[in-house]
């Protein structure tokens, strides 16, 4: 059995080692360089996925920085919480740098007898030795050809991401604050680095001095004494309205793309791991071979879910947004309302962590 992945992110990383772990062999083929240079982005995991991940997929507790606590504020009702999570003191999240996670996998892979990385090549007839092939790549052929049709929202607006540099604290609570300008989150990553994922719904503070300024007037418990260089993600989500064409299925943020306001872009893609290698490894108990059918069960299994959850983050986003418009705290006082109640408290927690309410 030998599996085509095509791309050269994290999910194909990932989804390479979840496969090669099952004795399944995996010919990951690739246009770049996997390291990219890009080593401000951080990445939260939820903690089911945490412990999904060190037990299917590879142990990360190493380069993971665990959060007990996320703090939810509003400009409309600064200085007073919003909601706050918390799990009797365990872990909610873990904060890991994209570039640890990336080369924690390459290492592992490169080891792996079942895995082969390929230089991609023009010529794209090599498709017909494979039965199934995962494509997570965004600009081959292939996806122009067949997973261009898509649900598409622009945000029109940037993220800008960036690390901050600190005096050593206590440093084990998220804390996400709805501005005026759009959604900014302060994420430790250690007793002395902080990753900011700022979302700013007005692309003429492209000039991140005004972003650095902005981050320095929320920020209320770090004493900041370095702000890396940033990097600006254009905001965008999607969803392909068809998630495979024949025996070439997408994964990964080709298939769905959401505002990390939340971050669980790729919390999202492990939990369509998790359903893809059941699929898999419940065929292959049955003897039945790794084709089209895999797809045609996992569009069927998670289509409607992931589409309920990407509207589910972008309603959140819209109701922030809808509140900054009007300028009235009406809306943020019915979440705090709603945040007191352990219940509901307990149902976002769900939902933030496995992606649903059980
Ligand atoms: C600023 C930011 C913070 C994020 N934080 C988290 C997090 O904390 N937890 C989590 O689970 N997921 C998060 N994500 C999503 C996560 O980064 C992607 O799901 C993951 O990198 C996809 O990997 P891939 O291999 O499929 O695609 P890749 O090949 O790695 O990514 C494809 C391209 O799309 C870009 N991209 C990814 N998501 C978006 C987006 N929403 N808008 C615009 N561009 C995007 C990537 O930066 C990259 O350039 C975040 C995304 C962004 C942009």
């Amino acid at each position: 059995m030998k599996v085509c992945i095509l791309g050269a992110g994290l999910t194909s990383l990932t989804l390479a080692k979840t496969l090669v772990n099952q004795n399944i062999y995996v010919d990951l083929y690739s246009q770049k360089k996997i390291i990219s240079s890009d080593n401000l982005r951080t990445i939260g995991i939820s903690k089911s996925n945490v412990e999904f991940f060190n037990h299917s997929i590879i142990n990360i507790d190493k380069i993971s920085w665990k959060l007990k606590k996320i703090e939810i504020f509003s400009d409309n009702l600064r200085k007073e919480k919003l909601i706050n999570f918390q799990n009797n003191n365990s872990e909610l999240f873990s904060i890991i740098k994209n570039q640890n996670l990336i080369k924690l996998l390459e290492k592992s892979l490169s080891k792996n007898k079942y895995f082969k990385k390929i230089n991609l090549s023009k010529n794209l007839n090599f498709f017909d030795n494979y039965s199934l092939v995962i494509n997570t790549d965004f600009s081959n052929p292939i996806t122009k050809k067949y997973f261009s049709k898509k649900i598409l929202k622009e945000y029109n607006s940037v993220a800008y991401t960036t690390i901050i540099k600190h005096q050593k604290i206590h440093n084990d609570v998220a804390v996400q604050i709805f501005t005026k300008m759009g959604p900014l989150a302060f994420l430790p990553i250690s007793e002395r680095e902080t990753s900011i994922v700022y979302s700013i719904n007005d692309s003429k503070y492209k000039d991140y001095k005004n972003v650095n300024n902005l981050i320095e007037q929320n920020n209320y418990k770090y004493k900041i004494q370095k702000i890396e260089n940033s990097n600006f993600f254009k905001l965008k989500s999607l969803s392909l309205r068809s998630y495979y064409h024949k025996n070439i299925l997408a994964f990964g943020d080709l298939l769905h793309r959401i505002h990390p306001l939340a971050g669980q872009g790729f919390n999202m893609t492990i939990r369509d791991i998790k359903i893809l290698l059941d699929i898999i490894l419940n065929n292959n108990s049955l003897g039945l071979p790794m084709d089209s059918s895999i797809n045609y069960q996992f569009e069927k299994k998670i289509k409607h879910k992931n589409f309920i959850f990407s509207n589910g983050i972008d309603f959140v986003y819209e109701f922030f947004n809808f509140e900054r418009k009007i300028n009235s705290s009406l809306l943020s006082r019915s979440v705090q309302f709603l945040g007191k109640n352990s219940s509901v408290n307990k149902l976002f927690t769900s939902i933030a962590d496995k992606g649903s309410l059980i």
